[in-house]
């Protein structure tokens, strides 16, 4: 059932994908001129630790603008880009970047810089070899990059995912599942996928004040990822009282405007500093 609904809906979206290729044909060699040109961004945003209440980590979020200054949202050229395959040279310049960055962060307290994958990228053959590669040229260390994964990479060939992680894992990379709780994965399957952090999709954060069955899934999933030994980054923590009731239920991490939003490398030092 869950799986035919995911289906349905995915043609759904390639329907609407075609009807929209005019302005897609466009938008797609202008992407590739900007990938060319590496004119693509990374902003920043910081992952804090609520029980501290430290910055220890940032996530990684591309930034495109177009030159006559248009700034197209990922939410549209992410899935522009896994259609056309253009997500693969992108994502690599983004992991390649955030390694760069990563190092003038860390004398600033930031662990680690995470950074999002598309299936298409992940799935490929050679993937785990072309991320110790990246790794090694820029001499960072397994530890200072986390990487993140939605359920539906997981779901899509499981058994590939399987062996990708455990390889991440045997060389010290971690891996959160992003947009938790959005997939048709549960925890129980959770256990048996080497992954080390649950990011709750801000969907359920978004009304925890306000709605008492998103407090109990949130209150869910944090219970049951400390059980499994998981660790737990809430997204999209935008006010005081969401923060308050995510460390009352023992939540680890949080993300959001609340704390910041995302901003580009220059902008994050300063950041930084005048916190220190
Ligand atoms: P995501 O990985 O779940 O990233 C979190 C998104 O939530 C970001 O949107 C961030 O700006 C937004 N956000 C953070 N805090 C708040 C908040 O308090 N309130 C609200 N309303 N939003 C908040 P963004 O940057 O637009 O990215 C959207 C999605 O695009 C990402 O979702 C990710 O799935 C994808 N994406 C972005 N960069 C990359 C990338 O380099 N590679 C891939 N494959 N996907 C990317
Ligand atoms: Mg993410
Ligand atoms: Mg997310
Ligand atoms: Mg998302």
């Amino acid at each position: 059932q869950a799986k035919q609904q995911g289906r349905n809906h995915y043609q759904f979206y390639t329907e609407q994908r075609k009807s929209m290729s005019q302005s897609d044909i466009l938008l797609r060699s202008q992407l590739q001129q900007a990938i060319d040109a590496e004119s693509l961004k990374l902003y920043y945003q910081p992952i804090v630790d609520l029980s501290n209440d430290k910055i220890v980590a940032v996530e990684a979020l591309m930034r495109w603008t177009l030159e006559d200054g248009t700034a197209i949202s990922p939410v549209e050229f992410i899935p522009l880009a896994e259609a056309t395959g253009q997500i693969i040279p992108a994502g690599r310049w983004a992991l390649k970047q955030a390694c760069k960055d990563i190092h003038e962060l860390h004398d600033l307290g930031i662990e680690r810089v995470a950074v999002n994958l598309s299936a298409l990228q992940f799935h490929r053959a050679n993937f785990f070899e072309q991320v110790e590669s990246i790794l090694a040229e820029s001499r960072t260390s397994t530890d200072m990059i986390e990487l993140e994964l939605t359920e539906s990479i997981l779901m899509e060939n499981t058994s590939n995912a399987i062996t990708v992680l455990e390889r991440m894992r045997e060389i010290g990379i971690s891996v959160s599942i992003d947009d938790f709780g959005t997939g048709f994965s549960g925890l129980s399957y959770l256990k048996t996928l080497p992954v080390s952090k649950l990011k709750i999709d801000r969907a359920f954060i978004k009304e925890l004040s306000d709605s008492s069955s998103d407090r109990a899934i949130t209150q869910g999933i944090i219970n049951m990822a400390r059980q499994v030994g998981l660790k737990v980054v809430a997204e999209g923590v935008e006010t005081r009282e969401q923060l308050a009731l995510l460390k009352d239920f023992g939540c680890g991490f949080g993300q959001g405007f609340y704390f910041a939003r995302p901003m580009p490398l220059t902008d994050l030092i300063q950041f930084l500093k005048s916190r220190l």
